[in-house]
């Protein structure tokens, strides 16, 4: 049976960028493969963050997970750091990919250019060599990302190559798995820009109520030529709501342009969102009863034990390869 992984990182409020770009496909995955789901907290750290909005978060995913509809019984659900299996394969894998390989990323170029040239921490820079990690320890073949992810998926296939050529037969080849609706979710103040977790007015937080979400969708920036068509360069803005609606609407782009051909702006944007409140609210209530119940916290102690069979066999396996003394 096929292995998928995926792994979203508690650095902020997941926002609708993350629910369509990975999260509202598990349920359907989770019946096409053996999956395992993992809260990137270890990642979390590449960023200054709070200790205690970093355990916040860190809940918040696993109960996101769940409201997404995965049942913890069929699938592994885990924190990263309670697997310390990662971190011991990053330690080793570190030595296989190459320092102007990693400088090359654009997540890092990103994520330096914001931070002062002097506080760089060497855990951004390094970020590919845990995410290798992460998905080298399952012997994946599939990883549902964004747009944004598959440079380092395609990064940690080079190193399974580079590895498997002087070792032997070691790791799984993963692949990238990208929506063909919903690879980049734009932000609504800035659609030339990714929705991320870090902008306010240009992001729907999967927490937003019914009145911020419609308010942030009725005022997301558009243009001045009130034709609804999809044109990434001219019209970046209705290209991004057209995206949202047609992902959540399981529709085609096309169809979505044609179900809105000679409707204005105004009665569109009522539509995207009320696609949007309809997705989100019910999601939102499932996430609080989770939440209150506990449940996740049962969820996340089978999810590492079972997680640490399997990683724990890929490292043994890892070290034999290499030649470490196992006892
Ligand atoms: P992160 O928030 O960086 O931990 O990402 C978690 C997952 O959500 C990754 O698979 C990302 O590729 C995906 N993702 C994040 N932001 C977006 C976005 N704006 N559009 C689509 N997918 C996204």
């Amino acid at each position: 049976m096929a292995r998928i992984l995926t792994g979203v990182k508690p650095t902020g409020t997941l926002t609708l960028g993350n629910y369509i770009g990975v999260l509202k496909n598990l349920k359907s995955l989770q019946n096409e493969g053996e999956m395992f789901i993992f809260i990137a907290d270890l990642h979390a750290l590449t960023l200054p963050i709070e200790p205690s909005i970093l355990t916040k978060n860190s809940i918040d995913i696993a109960c996101f997970y769940l409201a997404a509809g995965l049942d913890p019984k069929k699938n592994t659900i885990f924190l990263q750091s309670s697997v310390s299996e990662h971190a011991e394969l990053a330690i080793i894998l570190q030595n296989y990919l190459y320092m102007g390989e990693l400088s090359r990323m654009t997540q890092y170029k990103d994520q330096s250019i914001k931070l002062n040239q002097n506080a760089i921490g060497l855990g951004i820079f390094a970020y590919p060599v845990l995410m290798a990690s992460d998905i080298l320890l399952y012997d994946v073949d599939t990883i549902p990302v964004g747009e944004d992810q598959v440079q380092h998926v395609e990064l940690t296939r080079d190193l399974a190559n580079r590895f498997n050529k002087r070792y032997g037969d070691t790791f799984t080849l993963p692949q990238p798995l990208v929506n063909k609706v919903g690879k980049r979710i734009m932000s609504l103040s800035d659609p030339t820009k990714k929705m991320s977790k870090s902008d306010s007015k240009g992001d729907i937080y999967l927490l937003d109520d019914e009145k911020t979400i419609r308010k942030k969708i009725m005022s997301a920036v558009t243009d001045l030529d009130n034709t609804i068509k999809y044109d990434v360069n001219k019209k970046p803005g209705i290209s991004n709501l057209l995206t949202i609606y047609a992902a959540l609407s399981d529709c085609s782009i096309e169809e979505a342009e044609k179900h809105f051909s000679g409707c204005g702006y105004g009665d569109f944007k009522k539509e995207v969102a009320e696609v949007v409140v309809k997705e989100l609210v019910p999601f939102q209530e499932r996430y609080q009863e989770i939440l209150s119940s506990g449940a996740y916290k049962e969820a996340l102690e089978e999810g590492a034990k079972k997680a640490k069979a399997v990683a724990s066999k890929t490292l043994l396996r890892v070290k034999e390869k290499i030649g470490l003394v196992t006892l």
